[in-house]
């Protein structure tokens, strides 16, 4: 499963970056959550709130939260990292975007919080972006460039109205927007968005379809050693793979990746895919994989020297208690009050299954993801957990040279870069192409082979 990253500890490179990034989303999500909720303006998607974390000058709220913070004695974190600058953009429409995805703004904080945070997933694309996961594996982090972050902005009003109007959509859900700063150190900024995947079951093959078919094949002999890599269209192609929904499912979800890809090729955005993890439910979960997940989000398994708090360190807590600790964080943000690092609430994976089922998302309303059905809408053996990924490309003057250039070597129509309206043309026929329960795909290969 993809998510066995590394996890970043004191030793990691990137621990004091991680650090901040989760300290900065931290103050500043309680800070907007804890003012009473009103109606967006046209100046909050353009809005940015700065703040320092600098424990030697104080004045400023972010500084007294941060002193607050370490003074809790829960944690004893040389002032150090704590030196860097953290801005958060639009903090009023994100806190929208995540009422309106559903998050509940107590849970999210927690998700964000604790003591080994994140897990990193190094670099898994071409763009040197990378991927942290929060503990509970349910969002996750990307660090995106400089010119994904200014198109962001751009469009951040369409992509709002585009969510209102389409609470069910297959986009990434944004959840926050920001950049952190260290001393001497670039400017990094990042988005965090909706794991697809689910902390609560393995993903037995992964495919990251585009529509394209130049240079879209993972080797298949690479599978032996990397069995859980994200494969490519060649490949599905090559495995005779379907999208199984019977007729009811299969119109819900081309209707709404439809409406999806008009956005984006409104928005003259390119370069995107489908994300498709499938759950084999007759596998079902890999019991060593699962040891393993549970490793590298569950502190208690490991030897550890910290003081950590003693908050259901030992066991996985009760129902109860999570939600008397979720009851007590709700009340701080309520409060204004800076909520601690050793607040954390050392949550499982297990407990979290329970909650990530997404009641009233039609793609997530089968064990948080959407079961193939046969014809007759019976379920058939696979979950999908599925989702438009990679949505920040414009199709900007780089993307019209690499069109140019590599159109002169292959099938002008077959090559990645295209211009929007043929990439989402071609992007939602591939998808729609796919989509067949098995009975409809056994009809279609008997009418290929009489033709
Ligand atoms: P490139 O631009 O080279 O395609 P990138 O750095 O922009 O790469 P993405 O395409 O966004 O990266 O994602 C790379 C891989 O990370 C995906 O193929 C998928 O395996 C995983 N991934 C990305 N986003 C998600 C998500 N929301 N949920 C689960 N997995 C994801
Ligand atoms: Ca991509
Ligand atoms: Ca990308």
């Amino acid at each position: 499963r993809v998510l066995v990253g590394t996890k970043v500890d004191e030793s990691h490179a990137n621990w004091v970056t991680a650090y901040n990034m989760l300290t900065g989303i931290r103050v500043s999500v309680s800070r907007t959550n804890a003012k009473l909720d009103r109606e967006l303006t046209d100046a909050d998607f353009e809005a940015k709130q700065k703040s320092t974390f600098d424990m030697c000058v104080s004045s400023p709220a972010a500084n007294e939260q941060t002193l607050t913070m370490a003074s809790t004695g829960n944690e004893l974190v040389p002032s150090a990292k704590y030196d860097f600058k953290f801005k958060d953009y639009a903090p009023w429409v994100f806190r929208r975007l995540r009422a309106l995805f559903r998050l509940d703004p107590a849970d999210y904080l927690m998700s964000l919080t604790g003591k080994y945070i994140l897990s990193e997933l190094g670099s898994p694309g071409k763009s040197g972006s990378f991927f942290y996961f929060s503990r509970d594996y349910k969002y996750i982090i990307k660090t995106i460039h400089h010119s994904e972050h200014k198109f962001m902005r751009k469009i951040l009003k369409d992509y709002y109205t585009h969510v209102q109007q389409n609470p069910n959509t297959l986009l990434s859900q944004f959840y926050g927007l920001h950049r952190v700063k260290m001393p001497y150190g670039k400017k990094i900024h990042f988005v965090v968005m909706n794991n697809l995947f689910p902390p609560h079951r393995d993903i037995h093959t992964t495919f990251d379809l585009k529509g394209s078919t130049v240079g879209r094949d993972y080797k298949e002999e690479d599978l032996k050693q990397n069995p859980r890599a994200t494969l490519k269209d060649l490949n599905w192609l090559r495995r005779k793979r379907h999208l199984e929904l019977g007729i009811q499912k299969k119109r819900l979800f081309l209707e709404q990746l439809r409406a999806d890809v008009l956005l984006l090729k409104r928005l003259q955005i390119m370069d995107y895919s489908l994300l498709v993890g499938i759950h084999d439910v007759s596998r079902g979960n890999d019991e060593n994989l699962r040891d393993k997940t549970l490793q590298v989000f569950n502190p208690s398994r490991e030897k550890s020297t910290d003081e950590d708090p003693p908050v259901g360190l030992q066991r996985t807590p009760s129902k109860l208690e999570t939600a008397r600790k979720a009851r007590e964080l709700r009340q701080m943000i309520r409060q204004e009050r800076p909520i601690p690092m050793g607040q954390a609430i050392d949550k499982m994976p297990d407990v979290l299954g329970v909650g990530h089922s997404r009641p009233g998302f039609v793609f997530n309303q089968d064990d948080g993801g959407f079961q193939a059905t046969h014809e007759n809408n019976d379920p058939a053996d696979e979950i999908y957990y599925l989702g438009v990924i990679d949505c920040l490309t414009h199709y900007g003057i780089i993307k019209k040279i690499e069109h140019f250039w590599k159109g002169l070597s292959s099938d002008r129509t077959q090559i990645s870069a295209l211009p929007p309206d043929q990439y989402g043309d071609r992007f939602y026929n591939f998808v729609e192409g796919i989509t067949m329960s098995s009975e409809e795909a056994q009809r279609e290969e008997i009418r290929r082979e009489e033709e």
